[in-house]
C-alpha cells in the first residue's frame, strides 16, 4: 500500500500542541502579541481529564487570555477556600484571608467542560484548534520547524512554524521525541477516584471550598463538590496502600476505599457512581531542559508535583501565559533570554509549591495546620501560598518556603513542650 500523501498547511507562526488549559493559554496570549496561531489537539473535546479544584492565582491568566466571562457564565461551583480535616481537628483557609493582592476565589470545575470553554474560546478569538490531531514527528532547522501530525481518519499533515509550545500535559510530546524526561525526586504515588451523587451535602460545611482529609501517613483524600450536585472524592497515598485490599473490581475497591475513613464513610456510604473509578499513577516526571531552539514546554510537560495543593492548572495558565507572551516578542524579531524570563520565574512557583508538598507528606505541615494557637499573620501568609500567589516575595513563605516552614515548627514544638 503507498504512504498517505502528505499535504503541507498553511504555515503558522507559532504552533502550540495540546488544547488543555496550559495550550489555549499560550496560544491566546501568542494571539494577543500578534503572532499567527493553531493549536493541534489528539482528543475530541470535551474529553475527561483530572485536575478540578482551581486556585484563584490562575485567575489572572484565564482574564489576560479573555476567558473568564465565559467560564463565569458556565455556573461552575465558586470556590473560597481549602479545608482540611484529620480526625475531628479542623483547618479552614479562606483565601480571602491571605496577605496576596489579587483574587480570593476561583472554581471547581469539571474539567471536560472546563477545556472546552477554554478551546471553544480561543477559537472564536480566531484561533485554529484542530482536534482529532496528533503529533508524531518534529524536525527543527534553528529555530524554524516542521511538524508531523496525523488525523483520527489517518491523514499525515505537516506544519510548518517559527516556534513550537509544547502544551500536551502527560503526553509531554517533545521531551518524549527527543529523550529529555528525566524521573522526579518525588516517590511515585497512586489516585483512585470517582465523581459520586452527594446526597449528604447539606449536612456539611460546603460546596464553597475543597476538603483535603487526612487519612493515614502519606495517604489524603480530596472532596471537590460540583455545582451540579456531583463531588469529586479521591485518594492519594503510595502506591503500596492500594495494594492492600486487592479483591474484587474496582468500583469494589473505591467503595472499600469510602468505607477506610470515618468521614468518608459517614458522607459517601452506599452512594450512587456517576463516573467510574479511575486509577492514576507515576504521573511525577521532570525533563532535563525547558526550552530549546525554536520551542519552549508549559504546564504538565516541564513538571507535575503533586496534586495536594491543587497546583497543576495554576502552574499549567501561569507558565502558558508567560510562553505566548515572549514567544510572540520573539517571532516580532526581539531576542528573548528563556532561562531569565522563562525558565527562572516558572521555577519559582514550581520550587515554592514543591516545599509545601514535601512539608505536606514528611507531616510537618500537619502539625502547622493543626496547631493549638496560629498565629493570624503566619496563617494568612500561608493562605496566600495556598491560593497559588507563589510568586509573591513579600511573603516570608514563599521567598524562603523551607526556612520559614522549618522556624514555624520549631515554635510550634517548643511551645508544646
Ligand atoms: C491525581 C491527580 C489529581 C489532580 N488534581 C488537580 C487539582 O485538583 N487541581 C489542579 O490544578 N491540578 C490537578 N492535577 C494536575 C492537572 O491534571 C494538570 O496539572 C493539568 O491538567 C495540566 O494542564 P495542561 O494544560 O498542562 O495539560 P492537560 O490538561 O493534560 O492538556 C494537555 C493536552 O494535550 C493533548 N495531547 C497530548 N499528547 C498530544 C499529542 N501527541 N498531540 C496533540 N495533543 C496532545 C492532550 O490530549 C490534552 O488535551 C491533578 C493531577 C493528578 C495526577
Amino acid at each position: 500500500m503507498n504512504a498517505p500523501a502528505k499535504t503541507l498547511l498553511k504555515e503558522v507562526d507559532v504552533l502550540v500542541i495540546g488544547a488543555g488549559p496550559s495550550g489555549t493559554v499560550a496560544a491566546a496570549m501568542a494571539k494577543k502579541g500578534g503572532a499567527s496561531v493553531q493549536i493541534v489537539e489528539k482528543e475530541e473535546f470535551p474529553r475527561f481529564v483530572i485536575g478540578e479544584s482551581l486556585l484563584p492565582r490562575c485567575m489572572e491568566a484565564l482574564k489576560d487570555a479573555g476567558f473568564l466571562e465565559a467560564v463565569e457564565a458556565h455556573g461552575f461551583q465558586k470556590k473560597f477556600g481549602a479545608k482540611f480535616q484529620r480526625g475531628g481537628d479542623l483547618c479552614d483557609f479562606n483565601f480571602s484571608e491571605g496577605i496576596h493582592e489579587g483574587w480570593s476565589w476561583t472554581w471547581q470545575v469539571q474539567r471536560a467542560e472546563f477545556d472546552q470553554i477554554l478551546a471553544r474560546e480561543a477559537e472564536k478569538s480566531g484561533i485554529p484548534v484542530h482536534f482529532k490531531t496528533a503529533v508524531e514527528k518534529i524536525e527543527f532547522n534553528g529555530t524554524d520547524s516542521v511538524t508531523t501530525v496525523r488525523t483520527s481518519s489517518g491523514e499525515v499533515e505537516e506544519i510548518r512554524a517559527r516556534f513550537i509550545i509544547d502544551s500536551s500535559g502527560y503526553g509531554r510530546v517533545i521531551p518524549r521525541l527527543f529523550k529529555l524526561d528525566r524521573p522526579s525526586n518525588l516517590p511515585p504515588r497512586k489516585a483512585v477516584f470517582a465523581h459520586v451523587k452527594d446526597e449528604r451535602r447539606a449536612n456539611y460545611d460546603e460546596p464553597n471550598r475543597i476538603t483535603i482529609v487526612s487519612h493515614e501517613k502519606g495517604v489524603w483524600v480530596w472532596i471537590i463538590p460540583f455545582s451540579n450536585g456531583v463531588t469529586s472524592v479521591g485518594f492519594v497515598g503510595d502506591p503500596s496502600f492500594f495494594e492492600r485490599n486487592p479483591e474484587g473490581s474496582l468500583e469494589d475497591r473505591y467503595r472499600g476505599l469510602l468505607e477506610s475513613e470515618p468521614n468518608t464513610r459517614e458522607r459517601f456510604r452506599d452512594i450512587e457512581l456517576v463516573l467510574e473509578p479511575r486509577v492514576l499513577e507515576g504521573w511525577s516526571v521532570t525533563t532535563d531542559r525547558f526550552f530549546g531552539e525554536g520551542f519552549v514546554l508549559t504546564g504538565n510537560v516541564t513538571e507535575f508535583l503533586d496534586p495536594i495543593f491543587s497546583s497543576g492548572v495554576t502552574l499549567a495558565t501561569v507558565s502558558g501565559h508567560r510562553a505566548g507572551t515572549l514567544a510572540a516578542r520573539q517571532i516580532k524579531g526581539e531576542p528573548i533570554d528563556w532561562q531569565k524570563e522563562f525558565v527562572v520565574p516558572t521555577q519559582v512557583g514550581v520550587d515554592t509549591f514543591r516545599a509545601y508538598v514535601m512539608a505536606w507528606y514528611d507531616g510537618s505541615l500537619e502539625e502547622i495546620f493543626y496547631a493549638e494557637n496560629p498565629e493570624p499573620l503566619l496563617k494568612s501568609q500561608i493562605c496566600s501560598v495556598l491560593a497559588g500567589y507563589v510568586w509573591d516575595q513579600g511573603n516570608p513563605f514563599v521567598r524562603r518556603p523551607d526556612r520559614a516552614l522549618r522556624a514555624l515548627i520549631g515554635r510550634i514544638r517548643s511551645e508544646a513542650v
